[in-house]
């Protein structure tokens, strides 16, 4: 095989993923730089469902001035699982933690999935699940929602099989914001198939299965601080699971997966729970406003949210168009067109200055996205 010769190195690339279509993330703002009409430190991103106030102030304080970057991270994250415990109330050994709950939820599907196994979906969903389900080559069952997006539970029921290996359900959804009933999702926990709870927006809901965690003993509750502790840039999640299936998880992560700076956060966030908690009280009453400002842009339909996020139907024009001409004007959100989500945004919930200018800009748009 010559240098040159890339069709010889790409032979042996594993043939599932030749055609593989990756996560599509949202946009750093750095990459925006020259095309957008304002400058990029002005640029409005209520695309990724980060917090628009930050973390914690103790956290960038006590960054700055730690002094051990030269040292690995304890890989058994034995304070961390301790400090986790006394937030989530569950046991030490029940606890996982990660770089991000994405890399948990990857890594809970390469525990329990590999070729020809099933994982059932309730789509339109967060696209993650299909990317670590394609990833190994596991068969995605994609159960649809109804038309407000609630789960189909008896569909669920209905799809499962003898390769059905596990199932995933985002409390509240992302995109669409809405919640699963605890009664639902006890109703399919009751398959006796390995549950993952994704609860990424479990502070802006208040409603957790993690107290059902002793009765089921399939079930399993991811959650992150990207969201209400502001800490998505440095990648922390965790999750609550029955304890030999954390022993399992344990023993497949990669050993420091939750670098030390990410286990200083969490300490400071610890400590500063009533400024966090301050926070995702005022992002709440923001998403209520949000939501009624965005029912009165005639050409969008928003639904009712309980995460920091709002999903709106987009009834005249194209998403696409209005994703890019909100771009233009500096302000990010995240757009879909696949099937079950065709002509649709998702606005982040940000400070009131920021749905101030979002609507300012969506009504001026109003007369041309037809
Ligand atoms: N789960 C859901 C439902 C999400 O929306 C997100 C963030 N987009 C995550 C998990 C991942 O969060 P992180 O990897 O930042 O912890």
């Amino acid at each position: 095989m010559s240098n040159s010769d890339s069709a010889g190195i790409e032979r042996l690339v594993r043939s599932h993923l030749l055609s593989f279509v990756g996560y599509s993330a949202a946009t750093s703002p750095e990459t925006l730089h020259g095309k957008v009409e304002v400058p990029v430190e002005n640029i409005i991103k209520l695309d990724a469902n980060e917090n628009p106030y930050g973390c914690s102030p103790r956290v960038n304080r006590a960054l700055a001035k730690y002094p051990y970057l030269n040292i690995y991270p304890d890989a058994g994250q034995a304070e961390l699982r301790k400090m986790l415990a006394g937030y989530t109330g569950a046991a030490p050994e029940r606890i996982v933690a990660s770089g991000g709950s994405n890399q948990l939820l990857d890594l809970v599907v390469r525990l329990f999935i590999g070729p020809g196994d099933e994982v059932i979906n309730c789509v339109p969903t967060f696209d993650l699940y299909r990317f670590s389900v394609d990833v190994v080559n596991g068969t995605l069952v994609e159960v649809p929602r109804d038309e407000k997006f609630a789960v189909d539970v008896k569909a669920v029921k209905a799809a499962i099989t003898s390769k059905t290996k596990l199932i995933i359900l985002a409390n509240p959804n992302n995109p669409t914001g809405n919640i699963i009933p605890q009664s639902d999702i006890l109703k399919i926990a009751d398959a006796g198939l390995p549950l993952i709870v994704d609860e990424a927006y479990y502070e802006f809901n208040g409603e957790t299965v993690i107290p059902m965690v002793d009765r089921y003993p399939n079930l399993m509750v991811i959650r992150t601080f990207s969201k209400w502790a502001g800490l998505a840039g440095l990648r922390v999640g965790y999750g609550i699971f029955p304890p030999k299936i954390a022993g399992y998880l344990q023993a497949i992560k990669i050993p420091y997966n939750v670098n030390v700076a990410a286990l200083v956060a969490v300490r400071e966030s610890m400590a500063d729970m009533d400024y966090l908690m301050g926070r995702v009280k005022a992002i709440i009453g923001e998403r209520d406003r949000l939501f009624r400002e965005l029912q009165q842009v005639k050409y969008l339909k928003p639904y009712p949210s309980r995460a920091n996020f709002i999903f709106c139907s987009v009834l005249r024009g194209k998403a696409s168009d209005l994703r890019q001409r909100l771009q233009d004007k500096g302000i990010l959100v995240r757009y879909f067109d696949r099937p079950l989500l065709r002509d649709a945004i998702r606005v982040s919930v940000g400070k009131p200055e920021h749905t101030d200018a979002l609507i300012k800009v969506l009504q001026e748009l109003g007369g041309r996205s037809g």
